[in-house]
């Protein structure tokens, strides 16, 4: 199964993801995380990116196409992925459907995360991330619930950049929202809900 997860910044595209991941097994592709442990590493692909990052822009397309291309050409990707975060605009969206073609292979859904805007200011200026193993958690959470690490907040998710991505979102990103809907393999759920109920229903419009 190869799914998109499409919505906001903070929608809970990356904890879906995670459960997917657990349950069946596929490949999670986060352009967000790869880019991150880039800059932790401090690659000349996380050096380039940083400032864009910071500022809650997007990173050149060809930076994170690559990636994403070397990405989908891993073991673990072939029995199916989630990506999530990419593709964030059209250019990128079109890059994928040709890349896909190439390697035989196509999109079986892309499944939009929907969340108000409101609630994701809100979401993401509590958000908290583990350092050591990404968990996505909130202020409340002293140290990481799954493995004990420290929990920061994540540059981009401070007061001054949020609604800056919010900006992003809705003028590159959610066009991607037409551009699926025209295949004929958009979905969508109510993301504005505890985990677990979003997830049953992520589960449901997958047939999983
Ligand atoms: P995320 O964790 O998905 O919210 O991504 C964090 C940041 O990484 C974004 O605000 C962008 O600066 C960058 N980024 C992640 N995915 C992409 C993408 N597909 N295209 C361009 N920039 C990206």
């Amino acid at each position: 199964m190869n799914i998109v997860l499409l919505g906001a910044p903070g929608a809970g595209k990356g904890t879906q993801a995670q459960k997917l991941v657990a349950d069946y097994g596929i490949a999670h592709i986060s352009t967000g995380d790869l880019l991150r442990a880039a800059v932790k590493a401090a690659t000349p692909l996380g050096l380039k990116a940083k400032k864009y990052m910071d500022a809650g822009e997007l990173v050149p397309d060809q930076l994170v196409i690559d990636l994403v291309k070397e990405r989908l050409g891993a073991d673990d990707a072939q029995k199916g992925f989630i990506l999530d975060g990419f593709p964030r605009n059209t250019v990128q969206a079109v890059t994928l459907d040709s890349e896909l073609s190439d390697m035989g292979r196509e999109l079986d859904c892309a499944l939009l995360v929907d969340v108000a805007a409101e609630v994701i200011v809100n979401r993401l200026s509590s958000r908290r991330t583990c350092r050591d193993c990404g968990y996505t958690g909130t202020a409340a959470d002293a140290t990481c619930p799954k493995c004990g690490g420290e929990m920061y907040q994540r540059d981009d998710d401070k007061a001054e950049t949020i609604q800056n991505r919010l900006d992003v979102y809705e003028k590159s990103t959610s066009p991607l929202i037409e551009y699926y809907r025209g295949q004929g393999i958009l979905k969508s759920v109510d993301g504005d809900r505890p985990v677990d109920e979003v997830y049953t229903d992520v589960k449901e419009a997958l047939n999983l």
